[in-house]
């Protein structure tokens, strides 16, 4: 049965004046109608107002041919009344247009909502009325409406983009655009069409156009990837899971990085074989599910272009098997993006349809269209005549339709598209620093179109709405974001989206489909349950970053970003509180190094490189056990000693093992990492003789290890930050090795605790300071630790190799390590710091889990490179593509 409604009806004043409400919705879609009914629930008069005739938003407007979901329906779904589940079962596991069009006007039905809404009606202006602290809207149709607040409903897709050819207007025949298509039918057959743009909807629509039609011609400017729909039922298994535990699966959904709940992948591609990386992708090929098989293939395939260049051939050889013609075949592979960078499509029979005899395809990278003239179309090369022209050209997509409404004022007469010059600019995608009250449901900077859109409006309608009663609980009447939270947030956006290869294409998604429109990746790519724990992380910090006013209370404001930390560090370090793991420390030194050896285990593979050997070194007391990194490439090459992390008491030569081989791979160096001797069985200065004897000894060894003859050079983390530094010191006092550069990545330098970030960052980020006082006690007693062998920070400076100190900002160690870079500069050696904002300890070693730790390890290995007068390359030497940006520019430009 259809819920009780509660709220009071929207009062219109009488002599034709504004309609007064609290709030106003735009938009009748998914987002609108289920934020009409959770207005009319808490018991707030609203209204909804849409250009459209009837509800359904995007699939009011999209009724051409072919139009389906391309998320499958059982997901596609509303989730908020178990009893409307229960009540509406989908017919297929893709439903088509007019399917999920009847869904949307059920739930209208069900829960009344169509009284609330004034169809046939656009808003036209919206101006903040600061006397009143309400929005003013005025309507192309009927009474304007004044309302507290204003929530644009209005969709990610739901402006197209005008098709930005010449002539349009002089073609006599027939043109469609796909987002406008009519509701009468429209009769192809027997007509010459020629469809241009081969995205999403006109992937979908080509395939009937051809079946109808005596001539289809599809002009194509960039190929899209396209997968099977293997569209029928929806599929058994996901459907037991479902039904199984409707509750759970749906939480599940909500907690998943797409809004669909399948599991985080973990395999790396480089752990695989090709024979388990094809019968992963056959898999996924044959489940026709997007989703899947963006996210379950491999854990690299988003983020790492050589991870996911192997899915890119695979389709390819897919593309080869079904077209026929090897010219159309290779027109139709795309090489220009990674996959899943644009959108992947959805089809059924897509490529087959270009075997068809009455179907051509115009590769436009080939021969751009000219013009469109009277009767057709024409390319650089040729004239095609036509009856009919379907445009499926696409969308300004996520802003266009909240610029639309034009011109939105907001508090001190300061405008929208004042504020949105330079692209969109968003608190959570959901709200605007200068505009208060103004709400939008999967507006740009939320994950919005990289999710699956049911969860995610629902997440945003529950949370505005939420907000919404408890201002009213609170007595207040306005909310706005600070300018430093939003700033905040385009920064965490901006991080988040260098971890992806989004910003490797030219898409909608950046805004590079619409001529002149500001660049940049529009939705929030760090994954909807981190974007719903943020959200509800602002709430539980007293509404970080947001402003709140009311007549009778005072104002609150706590202002601030509400992430500092980098999109992974923050995945990691919330993953290790879940753990609740007890400190470190109270394991003991062997249960520590049990457990260090545990959690290794789990982590990464690191990935392949020339050759990996051991051996057996001369320390300062005996024999030390070494690992050896060569590079693919022939030798001989300069050698890098490395000492791992582990507070002089954690740790092997093996522990460090994906940064070593991510470091070899990107210098072209060996890197040679170093067993020393741990603490408290061998106290100082046990580890700091030994390195420097691996040091010498190894370059000593140079020439039997297949490394160039000639100075070495040191590198290492941590504790062994701290062994490199003091074997550069002791070398130059004790006249060798030859060190010609030395890299230290959060080094221990000095054994005071009072810099700031010994306290700023005392726990919470892995490295803790207590953890740290236990390291110092197990190794040095307080007598030794002003010993330059420990505290580097108080050796000599003058006359060391060059440096390269990387410190991170979320460490305890940060200002040592900040320090020693100073004093080495004041002490006249070269010397480069990288400062890692939002970083962590463990940044730059967590290979392949910190991912936004690559850019850091390039500067590293270029750093290096440097030191050993190797010549810089844009890939690592050793084959590391690190983009290849050239080639993916040439997309859309
Ligand atoms: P789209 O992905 O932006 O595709 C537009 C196509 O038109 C592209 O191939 C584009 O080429 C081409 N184009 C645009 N302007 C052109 C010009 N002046 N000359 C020649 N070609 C031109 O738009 P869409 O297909 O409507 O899809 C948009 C999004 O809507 C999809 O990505 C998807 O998220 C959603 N959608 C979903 C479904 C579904 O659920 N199944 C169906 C349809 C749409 P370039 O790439 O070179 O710009």
């Amino acid at each position: 049965m259809p819920e009780q409604m509660v709220a009071a009806r929207a009062s219109e004043t009488a002599n034709g004046g504004a309609q007064q409400v609290d709030v106003t919705v735009v938009g009748a879609g998914f987002a609108g109608l289920y934020l009409l009914h959770r207005l009319r629930k808490a018991g707030f008069t609203a209204v909804a107002l849409d250009s459209a005739g009837d509800v359904g938003g995007t699939w009011y407007w999209n009724r051409y041919p072919g139009a389906r979901c391309d998320i499958q329906t059982i997901d596609y779904s509303y989730t908020f009344d178990p009893e409307l589940e229960r009540a509406w079962t989908w017919s297929e596991k893709y439903a088509t247009q007019p399917e999920i069009l009847r869904y949307l006007g059920f739930v209208a039905d069900r829960y009344d909502l169509r009284r609330d809404i004034r169809f046939g009606t656009k808003v036209t202006a919206a101006t903040w009325d600061e006397a009143a602290d309400r929005w003013l809207l005025t309507t192309d149709n009927g009474a304007p409406v004044s309302c507290r607040h204003y929530i644009m409903a209005t969709g990610c897709l739901s402006t197209p983009k005008p098709p930005e050819i010449d002539g349009v207007k002089d073609f006599k025949g027939e043109i469609y655009f796909t987002g406008r298509w009519p509701h009468e039918e429209v009769k192809l057959a027997g007509k010459r069409v020629a469809v241009i743009g081969t995205g999403s909807s006109g992937i979908q629509a080509i395939p009937l156009i051809a079946e109808q039609a005596a001539h289809l011609t599809v002009f194509q400017r960039t190929a899209s990837f396209a997968l099977p729909a293997q569209n029928g039922p929806a599929p058994a298994d996901r459907l037991a899971l479902l039904e199984q535990d409707r509750a759970a699966y749906r939480e599940q959904a909500r907690w998943s990085l797409a809004g669909v709940p399948w599991p985080q992948q973990m395999d790396v591609s480089w752990q695989l074989s090709d024979a388990e990386r094809r019968e992963r992708f056959e898999k996924a090929w044959a489940a026709g599910d997007l989703v899947y098989i963006l996210t379950q293939l491999w854990a690299d395939q988003g983020v790492d272009v050589d991870g996911n260049t192997l899915i890119c051939e695979l389709i390819r050889e897919k593309v080869r098997g079904i077209v026929k013609d090897p010219e159309t075949a290779a027109a139709l592979s795309p090489h220009d993006h990674p996959f899943g960078s644009k959108r992947p499509c959805l089809d059924t029979n897509y490529y087959a349809t270009y075997n068809r005899d009455n179907v051509t395809l115009v590769n436009l990278r080939q021969e751009p269209i000219k013009a469109i003239t009277a009767t057709g179309i024409e390319t650089d090369k040729r004239t095609f005549e036509f009856d009919v022209i379907v445009f499926a050209t696409g969308f300004d997509a996520m802003t266009g339709a909240v610029t639309a409404v034009h011109p939105i004022t907001g508090r001190g007469g300061k405008s929208l598209s004042d504020i949105w010059a330079n692209g969109p600019q968003t608190y959570l995608g959901l709200t605007i620093a200068g505009l208060p009250n103004l709400f939008m449901i999967t507006g740009p900077g939320s994950p919005s179109v990289l999710s699956n859109m049911a969860p995610s409006i629902e997440q945003h309608v529950d949370w505005v709405v939420d907000r919404l009663i408890a201002m009213r609980e609170q007595g207040f009447t306005t909310v706005e974001a600070t300018d430093t939270a939003q700033a905040g947030w385009a920064r965490h956006m901006a991080d988040c989206a260098t971890v992806t290869l989004h910003r490797l294409a030219n898409t909608w998604y950046t805004g590079a489909n619409v001529p002149g429109k500001p660049q940049g990746v529009m939705p929030y790519t760090g994954g909807v349950g981190p974007y719903r724990s943020i959200c509800n992380e602002i709430v539980s910090q007293d509404m970080l970053g947001f402003r709140l006013t009311g007549p009778d209370v005072a104002e609150q404001c706590n202002d601030g970003e509400i992430v500092r930390l980098q999109p992974d560090v923050r995945l990691v370090l919330n993953m290790l509180a879940d753990m609740k793991l007890p400190p470190l420390e109270s394991f003991g030194a062997q249960g520590a190094r049990d457990f260090l050896n545990e959690f290794n285990a789990a982590r990464p593979a690191g990935r392949p490189v020339g050759e990996v050997g051991s051996g057996t070194l001369l320390g300062a007391d005996g024999p030390l056990p070494y690992r050896l990194y060569r590079p693919a490439t022939p030798g001989p090459h300069p050698i890098v000693v490395y000492f791992h992390g582990g507070g002089w008491v954690l740790g092997d030569e093996l522990s460090d093992d994906p940064f070593c081989r991510d470091m070899c791979r990107r210098t072209g160096m060996i890197f040679a990492s170093v067993g020393y001797r741990h603490a408290p069985e061998h106290r100082f200065p046990a580890a700091a003789e030994d390195g420097y004897a691996a040091a010498r000894w190894i370059a000593e060894h140079a020439a039997e290890l297949g490394g160039k003859p000639g100075p070495v050079l040191v590198a290492g983390w941590s504790a062994g930050g701290n062994i490199a530094a003091v074997t550069c010191q002791l070398a130059r006092e004790r006249g060798g090795p030859e060190i010609a550069g030395q890299l230290l990545v959060c080094p221990v330098t000095d054994c005071t605790f009072d810099r700031p970030s010994y306290t700023d960052n005392a726990t919470g980020y892995f490295l803790t300071r207590s953890l740290m006082y236990w390291f110092w006690d197990l190794y040095s007693s307080p007598a030794d630790r002003t010993d330059p062998r420990v505290s580097p920070l108080r050796g000599k400076l003058a006359g060391l190799p060059p440096a390269f100190v990387v410190t991170c900002e979320f460490d305890p160690l940060r200002d040592e390590g900040v320090a020693y870079a100073e004093a080495l500069a004041s002490a006249g050696v070269p010397v480069e710091q990288l400062q890692a904002r939002g970083h962590f300890h463990a940044s730059f070693t967590m290979v392949d889990v910190v991912i936004t730790g690559v850019s850091g390890r390039v500067k590293m290995a270029h750093a290096l490179r440097r030191f050993a007068g190797l010549a810089q390359e844009t890939e690592g030497e050793a084959g590391i593509r690190t983009a290849a940006p050239q080639e993916i520019n040439a997309a859309a430009s």
